[in-house]
């Protein structure tokens, strides 16, 4: 056997265990090669240097309907794509399935690893050419930088995955460069979810309700449910913080179903005509069997439909506008009233008003809290007002804090108030004692209240 032969023969192995066959790239042991390579030379000189992860969005589907021959000719065309923008110096991987890695060398900092995402993203965003149809997909990055994010290769895989892992949970299509905060961060919302999770099947999550105020009477006419929870060890966590993540981690709707249920309980022992306003977070309006779970929670109880409202934000509208729409005509068919939340923030369009069918608007914090020293904030909310009149529907200003606040929007004749003003949310039993101090419920009502 010749010398020559051998070598070459072992070269071809060499090269064939560190190649990723369907693209040509190399794989995982390639990049995992030279970052060890490189770590090493820049013991010598301490220079940072980059690690990339990048996950195409929603490949799965892919293969499920087009066929594997289809997704393999993506995963071919992105390696293509991708080799044709890395600057010079780095290297390229297939690491598995639907991801790659990215070993670059003269990639600094998070301002040039973003920047080099945001080139690899938009390249990558391209439609694909599968013959007889277009594919478009986007895809979800992360970075960690030597050696702030790890020292050795696999410090800096796992940096760059968690990163990678941050950008899907952002929803995808997202550039994340690893940073202590981060994981911090990821450590903090894994900590509250698993929390979270244990206390809703322990129904420790409870309502509190805070009064809306007829203006022109002083009167309450119903009630705001709103999540309340306090962890054993995290303490006080804000709906603020964890509403988010259970709709990020997908347990919203469990959480939704008992406070929903909790709060029509209680709403039940108040006097006839006083409304309980609920609400629905973003991730049930895309989801079209919202509208029948939660009729069939008040249907349940036994509740009058019309006594129940609920609140729904534009932003959350807007992600699936006729999905929205169906589960509010389902709901309003039902008798179940509709009230746009927070109106003023987010991408408040007025067409928007007309389009789908509200009952009530609730004029944003951000503008009442303004109105008593702010000209234009005034005059704007006076245009919602009578926008709001011509439209038939009930306004009810949110974050009221003071008299004059107060006083301003009566005599703008905004129908209904909620705020701090008259009262914070507070649970069943001090919520039923404060309709018997108002002489709404007959006195002694809140004796027997078990939550
Ligand atoms: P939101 O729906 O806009 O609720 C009003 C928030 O403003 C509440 O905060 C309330 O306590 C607060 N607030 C009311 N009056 C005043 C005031 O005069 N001044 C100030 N500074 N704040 C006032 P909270 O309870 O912390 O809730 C925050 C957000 O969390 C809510 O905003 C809502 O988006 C969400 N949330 C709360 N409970 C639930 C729930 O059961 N389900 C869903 N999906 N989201 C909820
Ligand atoms: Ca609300
Ligand atoms: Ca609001």
């Amino acid at each position: 056997m010749d010398l020559a032969s051998t070598r070459s023969d072992d070269l071809a192995e060499d090269l064939s265990r560190f190649t990723d066959p369907l693209t040509g790239l190399g794989n995982r042991r390639r990049l995992i090669d030279k970052i060890l390579r490189l770590v090493d030379e820049r013991a010598m000189d301490p220079a940072p240097f980059t690690v990339g992860i990048m996950n195409i969005d929603g490949f799965k589907p892919i293969n499920d309907l087009f066929g594997h021959a289809a997704g393999d000719e993506i995963l071919s065309q992105i390696a293509h794509r991708l080799k044709s923008c890395l600057p010079e110096g780095a290297t390229c991987a297939r690491l598995n399935g639907d991801e790659f890695g990215f070993l670059l060398p003269l990639v600094f900092d998070k301002e040039n690893a973003t920047r080099l995402g945001k080139v690899l993203a938009e390249v990558c965003s391209a439609p694909y050419d599968l013959g007889d149809r277009n594919v478009r997909l986007s895809s979800s990055f992360g970075f960690s930088i030597y050696p702030f994010a790890g020292e050795d290769e696999n410090a800096l895989l796992e940096s760059a995955d968690t990163a990678l892992y941050r950008s899907k949970r952002r929803g995808r299509n997202q550039i994340t460069v690893y940073s202590e905060e981060i994981a911090d961060q990821i450590k903090r919302g894994t900590q509250i979810e698993q929390a979270l999770r244990r206390a809703i099947t322990a129904d420790e999550v409870e309502v509190h309700f805070q009064p809306i105020i007829d203006l022109s009477t002083n009167i309450p006419v119903g009630f705001e449910g709103l999540a309340r929870w306090t962890d054993r060890e995290l303490g006080f966590v804000s709906p603020g913080a964890f509403i988010p993540l259970a709709e990020e981690r997908g347990f919203i709707d469990s959480l939704t179903e008992a406070l929903l249920k909790k709060a029509v309980k209680v709403a039940q022992t108040w006097p006839e005509g006083m409304f309980l306003s609920f609400n629905l977070s973003s991730a049930q309006l895309v989801d079209p069997s919202t509208a029948s779970s939660i009729i069939q929670i008040l249907h349940r109880s036994g509740i009058d439909s019309r006594a129940v409202e609920m609140e729904i934000t534009e932003t959350a509208m807007m992600t699936d506008p006729d999905t929205a729409n169906k589960i509010m005509n389902d709901l309003r068919a039902a008798g179940v009233g509709i009230s746009l939340d927070d109106f003023g923030t987010g991408q408040s369009s007025l067409g928007r008003l007309r389009d789908f069918a509200f009952d009530k608007v609730k004029i944003d914090r951000a503008f009442v809290s303004k109105i008593t020293d702010d000209r234009p904030t005034e005059h704007i909310v006076k245009a919602i007002l009578t926008m709001c009149h011509g439209l038939d529907l009930l306004a009810v200003a949110e974050g009221i804090e003071t008299e004059e606040q107060a006083d301003m929007l009566r005599d703008m004749g905004c129908a209904y108030g909620q705020g701090y003003l008259f009262g914070k949310a507070q649970n069943a039993k001090d919520t039923c004692m404060y309709l018997e101090t108002l002489g709404i419920l007959p006195r002694g009502s809140s004796l027997n209240f078990q939550y």
